[in-house]
């Protein structure tokens, strides 16, 4: 299990690094700022989690990475993000989709919008071979019922010839997972792969994703607003909240050692933390529209442990943990070793040299 892993080298070059992603969405109304000055990486064969409830920003971050956010939305300039040390922002939709077949590939929450109701799997998974690998014929064949075996989707002979709807949703899933591995990726971005299965389905295809990892060297982003299985699935985490990232650690250390109140608070509402209770603890209210530029903290209005200065300086990432930028928060309460006043004080200092320019400004 990952939280067994051994410690990585860190000076490598990670496989994916994020760096102040700002995406936003211009309707007639408002500028959504859905990802709003994020960073994160991730290093080859480790398994990083967003995590964070829904609103929150995760889909759009690996929208972004995909190169696939709509219109009315758009990766903001001062952001990037490189894969292998190449910069994806503003690459041409030709070189992304490339880059979609073979570098990076994507699952998604429901398996349907992967799969086309009119064909076969095996023509599926044969025409990302096709694409991205240039095998057709009996070979393709071959390569399609191996993958659907390396999923562990019994009877691969058969169900290579079988269309999507006689698949069950947990097979449907494996399936997309054949597709996705089709093009040999290096980074698999999971967006809730497991939140529409029931729990015991949900296992099995964590349990899948590790092993494919481990043989295959993947580096994946996992994403769910389910702390349950971040703790099962990641190396390190994210959490993510109205845009931004609100607390990153190790996946031990966040559990051990939440900082952020939200983080504590997504900690109380795992079922089973509270024997004896028969309600789920949960933060009361939604996440906000983050649809004004962060000079406060997102989730003051819900936070427990909110003060005055809450509402008028916005928190940056500090370290919180023993091992420096191992363990970050974005809270004003820390640097908990220093008086209130300088901790606020540093906030406002780091922010405002962070924020000299409003990259929303003199757009549309
Ligand atoms: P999550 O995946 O964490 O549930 P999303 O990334 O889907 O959250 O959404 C983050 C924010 O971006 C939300 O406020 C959502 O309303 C907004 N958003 C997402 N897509 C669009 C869009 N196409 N147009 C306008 N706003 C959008
Ligand atoms: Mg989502």
């Amino acid at each position: 299990m990952s939280m067994e892993a051994p410690e990585r080298e860190t000076d490598e070059q990670p496989v994916l690094q994020v760096e102040n992603l700002q995406t936003a969405f211009f309707t007639d109304k408002e500028v959504i700022r859905a990802v709003d000055g994020i960073s994160f990486d991730i290093r080859e064969g480790e398994t990083v989690g967003i995590v964070g409830e829904s609103g929150s920003g995760k889909s759009v971050t690996a929208r972004s990475i995909m190169g696939l956010v709509d219109t009315p939305g758009r990766i903001l300039d001062g952001s990037s993000i490189e894969f292998k040390g190449e910069q994806l922002v503003g690459k041409a939709e030709r070189d992304y989709r490339q880059l979609r077949g073979s570098g990076i590939a994507m699952i998604f929450q429901d398996p349907l919008t992967s799969l086309n109701p009119v064909y076969t799997v095996g023509n599926q998974i044969k025409e990302a071979l096709r694409l991205h690998q240039g095998l057709t014929g009996k070979d393709a064949t071959d390569r399609a019922v191996e993958l659907l075996e390396a999923v562990s989707i019994p009877d691969a002979q058969r169900r290579v010839t079988e269309y999507p709807h006689q698949f069950s949703g947990g097979m449907r899933q494996r399936a997309v997972i054949a597709m996705a591995l089709a093009c040999d990726p290096e980074l698999l971005i999971c967006d809730e792969p497991t939140t529409a299965l029931d729990v015991t389905i949900q296992a099995q295809i964590l349990e899948l994703l590790q092993d494919l990892q481990e043989e295959r060297g993947l580096s994946i982003m996992f994403i769910t607003h389910d702390m349950g299985v971040i703790a099962e699935i990641s190396d390190r985490v994210n959490v993510m909240y109205a845009g931004e990232m609100i607390e990153k650690a190790p996946v031990e250390e966040l559990f051990d050692n939440p900082k952020h109140p939200y983080t504590q608070g997504l900690l109380q509402s795992i079922p089973g933390r509270h024997p004896g209770e028969d309600r789920l603890r949960t933060i009361e209210g939604d996440v906000p529209t983050p649809n004004e530029p962060a000079e406060y903290c997102r989730f003051a209005p819900r936070c427990p442990e909110a003060f005055d200065a809450c509402d008028a300086v916005h928190p940056v990432n500090v370290s919180v943990g023993e091992e420096a930028d191992d363990h970050t928060a974005a809270c004003l309460l820390y640097p908990d070793e220093m008086s209130r006043e300088d901790a606020v004080e540093t906030h406002r200092a780091r922010d405002a040299t962070s924020q000299l320019t409003d990259p929303t400004e003199g757009s549309e």
